[in-house]
């Protein structure tokens, strides 16, 4: 994609800072980082979303990071960490190439990355297993 930002950061066209790269990756300090650390990483090839790419790609982005979690741990001494990875405006994407955010978190970093729990009956919660099922 020619147009994309993150194909022409993935394959190096414009400069990152690079945490870890592979034949097929490319993990890079987000730019507007939620914590100290935050990281996205890239696939080399683009796909939009979690509905277009392969899962064998899927898999490779999640055992990237595995690992880059591990170093967030050992050098930045995060107390937790939060993968994120949004699809579709509605959930937030805003770049529309594959990432998987690495959030790494820290006691009282003061960010919020939940969501408010809703309450619905014991029925409605049948129904909507029966939706997904039907
Ligand atoms: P999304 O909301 O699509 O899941 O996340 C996009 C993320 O990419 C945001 O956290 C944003 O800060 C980051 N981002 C957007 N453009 C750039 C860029 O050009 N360089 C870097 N390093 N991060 C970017
Ligand atoms: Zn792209």
């Amino acid at each position: 994609m020619s147009d994309c930002i993150f194909c022409k950061i993935a394959n190096g066209e414009i400069p990152s800072n690079t945490i870890y790269e592979d034949d097929d990756f490319r993990v890079i300090l987000d730019n507007g980082p939620a914590t100290k650390g935050h990281a996205l990483v890239l696939p080399k090839k683009h796909y939009a979303d979690l509905f277009e790419i392969p899962q064998e790609v899927v898999m490779g982005a999640v055992k990237v990071a595995q690992e880059v979690a591990g170093t967030m741990k050992k050098k930045l001494g995060c107390d937790g960490l939060n993968l994120v990875q949004n699809n579709g405006a509605a959930a937030g994407q805003t770049v529309m190439h594959f990432h998987l955010h690495i959030i790494p978190r820290y006691e009282n970093d003061g960010q919020h990355i939940l969501w408010k729990p809703t309450s619905p009956s014991a029925d409605e919660l049948v129904a909507i297993k029966n939706e997904i099922l039907g």
